[in-house]
């Protein structure tokens, strides 16, 4: 399968948890003002590679404790994180993803601007594969350079596994 990413970070301290694979997706519908990375909005920019590639360089990757999603915004590629998710969970990898939706809407009510892209039963399979999810559109207003693994507040890490056997929010914190 191909996805269309921006770039890769092979061993990045600051995309979650340890020392993780970060692959930044290329493509993002929200334009949240003020954004850090807006090279990655453009669905005809970075470049096209495939998925099995990808694979390969993180399953041979010695450091590192799992993968993270980010972007851009990964969840307009649904088909094919998924694909990274699975085989990074087959793997013994942690998974993270950034997103900027919101999870209440990715479970229960996708607004139209979404629906362009996924639809809710395969937000809910790719999620299976999910160990944390930082949601959320970054809110200039709301920038704090003091959290960990988020710009503004209204962001929050999700543990996915917990919420959804608990059916309510869960923040996930750090073991
Ligand atoms: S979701 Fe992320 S990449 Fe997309 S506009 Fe917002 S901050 Fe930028």
């Amino acid at each position: 399968m191909k996805i269309r990413i921006a770039d890769i970070i092979e061993e990045s301290f600051v995309d979650g948890e340890g020392v993780r694979f970060a692959i930044f997706v290329q493509g993002c519908h929200h334009n949240c003002k003020g954004c850090h990375n807006p090279a990655t909005h453009d669905f005809n920019g970075g470049k096209l590679v495939d998925t099995e590639q990808i694979i390969v360089k993180f399953k041979n990757a010695p450091l590192i404790s799992g993968i993270t999603l980010t972007g851009g915004e990964p969840l307009c590629q649904i088909k094919a994180v998924t694909e990274l998710a699975i085989a990074a969970k087959e793997s013994g990898l942690s998974v993270w993803c950034y997103t900027g939706c919101v999870y209440e809407e990715l479970i229960g009510n996708l607004n139209e601007s979404d629906k362009r892209f996924f639809t809710l039963d395969e937000i809910s399979h790719f999620l299976k594969y999910v160990d944390v999810l930082v949601d959320g559109p970054f809110i200039e207003s709301q920038r704090d350079l003091t959290m960990s693994f988020c710009g503004s507040r209204n962001q929050r890490l999700i543990d996915i596994p917990k919420s959804r056997d608990q059916k309510i929010f869960i923040p996930w914190t750090s073991h």
